[in-house]
C-alpha cells in the first residue's frame, strides 16, 4: 500500500507555482490576485479562509479578504460581488459556503463572473467541464485530478465507484473520471443515500472516491484488494487521548482499508491539501486568462 500524500504534492506544486510567480514579477507581469469573501463566524470557514489566504502568500500570489458579519444583507453580498466583478486587479475571488441561511447562495454563485469563478461551481463552468470544454473545475475535483495524474495512476477502463452526489464534489468527480482522456477513461457509478446494497456497488470499484461526510463509513471488507482509494471526508470525532478532545477522520475506515488498498490518501494530509492548492492553479489560470482568453 502507497499513501498518496497531499502534503508532499502540495509543497511541490506550491514551489512550481512560486516560481511561476518569480518568472512573471521579473517580466514585469500581472501578480496574480485571489480574493476571498467570508460572512459570519463559521468556524470551519474561518479556518478554510485563513488557509486560503495563507497559502497565497507563500507562493507570493496577492491575496484580500473581504469579511463581513452573519447580519450582511443579500443585496450588499451581491454588491461585493459586482464589486469583485469589476475590479480589474482581482483575477478570482470565492464567496465561502455555507452562507448565513437568509441569502440565497444560488443566487450568489449565479451572480460571480464565470470568468473569476476560481471555486468552479459557477453553471457555465460546471457545463463547460460536462462538455470537456476548458473551464475552472472545482477545486476538489481539480485536486484529486492532480493528485492521480502527478502518481500516474492507471484509470483507462477502471471502474470507478463514487460515493455521494454533492455539485462540488461527488458529481463533478464522476464526470471528470468518465470523460475521455488522462485522468480518465473510467466507467463510473455515482451512488448516493438512495443507494442499494452500496457494499456490493464499492467491492466492484477498481477505484473509490468518497465523499459523504460520514465518519469512517466504507468498512475494509467493502473494498477490493488492489483499490485506489481516495478519501474526500473531512469529519471531527470525539478522542480522549487528544489534547483537543477531538480528532479529524475521513469516510473511509482507514486501519481497515489501507491494508488492502494499492494507494490510499489520509486524512488529513490528503484531498484536503490539495484542494487548497488547486485553487492556486486555477487564480494562476485566471490571471493568465488561460480558460477565458
Ligand atoms: P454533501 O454533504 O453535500 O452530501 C453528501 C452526499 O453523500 C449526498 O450526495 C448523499 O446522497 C450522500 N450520502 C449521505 N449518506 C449516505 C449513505 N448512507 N450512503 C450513501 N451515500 C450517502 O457532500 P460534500 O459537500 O461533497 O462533502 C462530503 C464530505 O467531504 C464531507 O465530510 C466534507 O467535509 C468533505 N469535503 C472535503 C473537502 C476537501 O477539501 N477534502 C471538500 C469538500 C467536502
Amino acid at each position: 500500500m502507497q499513501l498518496l500524500d497531499g502534503k508532499l504534492l502540495s509543497e511541490n506544486i506550491k514551489l512550481e507555482l512560486a516560481a511561476e510567480v518569480d518568472t512573471l514579477r521579473q517580466q514585469g507581469g500581472k501578480i496574480p490576485h485571489l480574493a476571498a469573501v467570508l460572512v459570519g463566524e463559521d468556524p470551519a470557514s474561518q479556518v478554510y479562509v485563513s488557509s486560503k489566504i495563507k497559502s497565497c502568500e507563500q507562493v507570493g500570489f496577492k491575496s484580500s479578504l473581504v469579511r463581513r458579519p452573519a447580519e450582511t444583507s443579500e443585496a450588499e453580498l451581491l454588491q461585493i460581488v459586482h464589486d469583485l466583478n469589476n475590479d480589474p486587479d482581482v483575477d478570482g475571488f470565492i464567496v465561502q459556503l455555507p452562507l448565513p441561511k437568509h441569502i440565497n447562495e444560488e443566487r450568489i454563485t449565479l451572480a460571480i463572473d464565470h470568468r473569476k469563478d476560481v471555486d468552479g461551481f459557477h453553471p457555465i463552468n460546471f457545463g463547460r467541464m460536462a462538455q470537456g470544454m476548458p473551464a475552472f473545475l472545482p477545486a476538489t475535483p481539480f485536486g484529486i485530478m492532480e493528485m492521480l495524474r502527478r502518481y500516474n495512476i492507471e484509470t483507462s477502463g477502471k471502474h470507478c465507484v463514487v460515493l455521494g452526489r454533492s455539485n462540488i464534489v461527488g458529481t463533478p468527480m464522476s464526470l471528470l473520471l468518465s470523460r475521455k482522456g488522462y485522468p480518465g477513461d473510467c466507467t463510473v457509478t455515482l451512488t448516493h443515500s438512495r443507494t442499494k446494497d452500496l457494499p456490493a456497488e464499492v467491492r466492484r470499484a477498481d477505484i473509490i472516491v468518497a465523499a459523504i461526510g460520514i465518519p469512517q463509513f466504507v468498512k475494509g471488507d467493502w473494498v477490493r484488494e488492489g483499490a485506489v482509494v481516495i478519501d474526500v471526508g473531512i469529519n471531527r470525532i470525539p478522542d480522549a487521548s487528544k489534547k483537543s478532545g477531538s480528532r479529524l477522520v475521513g469516510d473511509v475506515d482507514f486501519d481497515a482499508v489501507a491494508p488492502r488498498c494499492s494507494y490510499i490518501t489520509p486524512v488529513p494530509g490528503g484531498v484536503g491539501l490539495m484542494t487548497v492548492t488547486a485553487l492556486l492553479m486555477n487564480t494562476l489560470k485566471a490571471c493568465r486568462k488561460e480558460i477565458y482568453p
